[in-house]
């Protein structure tokens, strides 16, 4: 029977929406619908097409993977061996399906070598090519047969060894695996982005997949990409040191090859069940970086070759996407609330009609900016879609323009003109996107300047929490950091809901205070484009605060990862008369101005017995020891079971295997550099 006429319209409706969402998702990197949207509407194409087999065309994106490639900048690579996506289940019941079909294909080989089971993660699929383990090239999966080459970006990835170590690789193979961000690098980047006015990212997975595309490799240097690899390709017919997925993920670790934590070997469907549950609703949240649910993949690399592809190649019958509920809700915006920050920007925040994404109840979102508001056209009274993912802040992607009420419209936002908190004009520093107060002595900014003093990464005041200090602020008793530590006992238990003994401890914690390092000091004062990392560089080089503030700026512009905007904008922090008054009581009142000597203000490997072994991909031998030195480890020539352990680079000989038989951890230098904090 041939499908009714509005089938037709719809399934073509269908096609050419999907089409233009995957060129946004794919190409630019810059979605107009979320994830979910846009599967339930691929799931919709799919069931007509099934009911009707005479409405899938040719193109139809359920046949194809990706986006074709279109015009670019990037020279095309036509993968060895095409790249494939995977089908989705969205339930336990589709995941049942899905087994029932597979044992169709292999019966009980289906069940027999269990499930390798690992994190979906949420970036961009690439494959290395890796010759006599040497890379060679980088490439984006594009439409599955020809992606984009992105060697050179690939090459400023810490994560991905330039050279494989360890031994059994083939003479040529393709290692497949997701580019992503961590949220903590995603959150930073776009905090710098802000402050240099440049346009904020949407997500961690659309950074990434930009970022890996840049035309200049020198800017993906810059963010701050990670890679895991999960699977391999290898053209013709080829002897593989690993049998099964499981073993294939071992291996790849063992080449220096990142490989995703949380993955399980689960013997039954039933215990697949119990773990894509267990990874929604608990670990996932523990996890530094997205992912949009687990894959479930038949072990045995055999089973997976008698299951084969589903006709056209576009998915593996071996494994499968459990998907997650969508992190995706609908809900009003009732208000904009304008915060001010320490540095007098004004930052606009989504208040919502509380709803529920991911089990937690979403209040606020984040809005970043003016722009955003304008370009997204938000109005106070519209549906909007907030998205949360993990531990990133909830962001609104838009209005739901089609739920505007015509009898009750919702109220355009006009940005504002005056201080919301001082009255004071607000300024637009030409060329960049945020708008500030310029008053110096806003209270708010003196609130977020004390706040941001006192807190965790800085002083670390316990028991100061932000309502405390606002309640300080207003009481007269505290106008800047010094002024902290006038406070006394008698004058805080005055003070309504501050009892004796917490004065007593309020009184302790300010006055530990002042024993902290000078990095901690350094950043507290909150100099503008002075960080955690730069305030370290600055303290370690300097030693005093005294020392600093008598430097030239191109004494500082000298230090190693710090700039010319930064050593200027230090400079500038100190011949302000204010500041200089600042430091000069802080110091009076007994705060500590010295940076301690490098190994006891770090620890990250103290006491830690570590050998290295291999070429490692940037640092030198000697380089690598000194780390090792400066975080409190020791190195040491032989692996033995008191080592803690392994670095591997390229060519790493029988240490690497001491160290498996011992069992004792082998990481590379990517993770080396992490743990010490680099
Ligand atoms: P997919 O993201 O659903 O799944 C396949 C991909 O998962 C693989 O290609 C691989 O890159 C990745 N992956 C991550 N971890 C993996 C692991 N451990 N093992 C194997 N693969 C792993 O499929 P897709 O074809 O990349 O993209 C389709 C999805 O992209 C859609 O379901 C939708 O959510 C999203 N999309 C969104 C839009 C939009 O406009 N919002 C447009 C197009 C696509």
């Amino acid at each position: 029977m041939p499908a009714p006429a509005d089938n037709r319209t719809r399934a073509a409706w269908l096609r050419a929406t999907l089409e233009r969402a995957s060129h946004e998702y794919y190409v630019l990197d810059r979605p107009s619908i979320s994830d979910a949207e846009y599967d339930k509407l691929y799931h919709e194409l799919r069931a007509l097409e099934q009911a009707h087999p005479e409405l899938r065309t040719a193109d139809s994106p359920t046949l194809r993977v990706g986006a074709e490639v279109g015009a670019s900048h990037l020279a095309k690579y036509a993968h060895l061996v095409p790249m494939g996506s995977l089908s989705n289940a969205f339930s336990d019941e589709d995941l049942e399906a899905w087994a029932a079909s597979g044992r169709d294909v292999a019966g009980d080989d289906f069940d027999r070598s269990g499930f390798c089971c690992e994190l979906k993660i949420d970036g961009a699929a690439v494959s290395l090519t890796y010759k006599e383990g040497v890379l060679v090239t980088g490439a984006t999966r594009g439409n599955g047969s020809v992606g984009e080459d992105v060697t050179a970006n690939v090459r400023t990835i810490r994560d991905i060894p330039l050279r494989l170590a360890g031994s059994g690789w083939p003479a040529l193979i393709e290692i497949r695996g997701e580019v992503y961000m961590t949220f903590d690098g995603f959150e930073k980047m776009n905090a710098e982005r802000v402050k240099a006015g440049e346009p904020v990212f949407a997500n961690p997975r659309n950074s990434a997949a930009g970022a890996l595309r840049q035309k200049d490799p020198a800017v993906t240097a810059k963010r701050p990409l990670r890679f895991f690899g999960y699977a391999y390709a290898v053209p013709g017919i080829t002897t593989l040191p690993f049998a099964t997925q499981w073993e294939l993920l071992d291996t790849l670790a063992s080449w220096g090859i990142p490989v995703a934590p949380n993955r399980r070997q689960c013997r039954t469907v039933a215990e697949v069940h119990a773990w894509t549950h267990a990874l929604e609703t608990t670990e996932r949240a523990a996890l530094a970086f997205g992912i949009d649910g687990g894959v479930v993949k038949v072990n045995a690399l055999a089973t997976q070759a008698e299951l084969g592809s589903t006709a056209g190649g576009r998915e593996p019958r071996w494994a499968i996407a459990r998907k997650f509920a969508p992190d995706v809700a609908e809900t009003r915006l009732t208000d904009i609330e304008i915060q001010i920050g320490r540095t007098g920007v004004l930052t606009p925040r989504a208040v919502l009609d509380p709803v529920e994404i991911g089990g937690t109840t979403v209040t606020y979102a984040t809005l970043h900016n003016f722009d955003l508001i304008a370009d997204k056209d938000l109005r106070i009274g519209d549906i909007v879609q907030v998205k949360r993912a993990g531990e990133v802040i909830p962001q609104v992607l838009g209005p739901v323009p089609e739920k505007r009420d015509a009898k009750d419209p919702p109220k355009p936002f006009r940005p504002p003109t005056k201080c919301p908190q001082c009255g004071t004009t607000v300024v637009r520093v030409e060329g960049e996107v945020a708008v500030r107060c310029p008053n110096e002595r806003c209270p708010a900014r003196h609130l977020e300047e004390l706040i941001h003093f006192t807190a965790r990464n800085a002083m670390d005041i316990r028991g100061l929490s932000e309502q405390r200090v606002a309640q300080l602020l207003t009481a007269g008793l505290i106008s800047d950091p010094a002024t902290l530590y006038d406070l006394t006992e008698p004058v805080l238990a005055a003070l309504p809901r501050l009892g004796e003994k917490s004065a007593q401890q309020l009184v302790a914690a300010i006055e530990a205070s002042k024993a902290q390092p000078l990095s901690r000091l350094l950043f507290g004062l909150g100099i503008p484009d002075v960080g955690e990392e730069t305030a370290k560089l600055l303290a370690r080089r300097f030693g005093t605060l005294q020392d600093l503030q008598d430097a030239p700026p191109e004494e500082i512009e000298g230090i190693h990862g710090i700039g010319l905007s930064i050593a200027a904008s230090v400079s500038r922090w100190f011949t302000s008369a204010d500041n200089r008054a600042l430091v000069r009581a802080l110091a009076k009142r007994g705060v500590n101005t010295t940076e301690p000597k490098r190994a006891e203000a770090e620890g990250a490997l103290l006491g830690l017995k570590i050998v290295i072994t291999g070429t490692l991909p940037t640092l030198g031998r000697t380089e690598a020891k000194e780390l090792v030195e400066r975080a409190g480890g020791k190195v040491t020539d032989s692996v033995s079971k008191n080592t803690d352990f392994l670095v591997v680079g390229a060519d790493a000989g029988s240490k690497l295997d001491k160290a498996k038989s011992l069992g004792v951890e082998v990481i590379d230098e990517a993770e080396l550099l992490r743990r010490i904090g680099r």
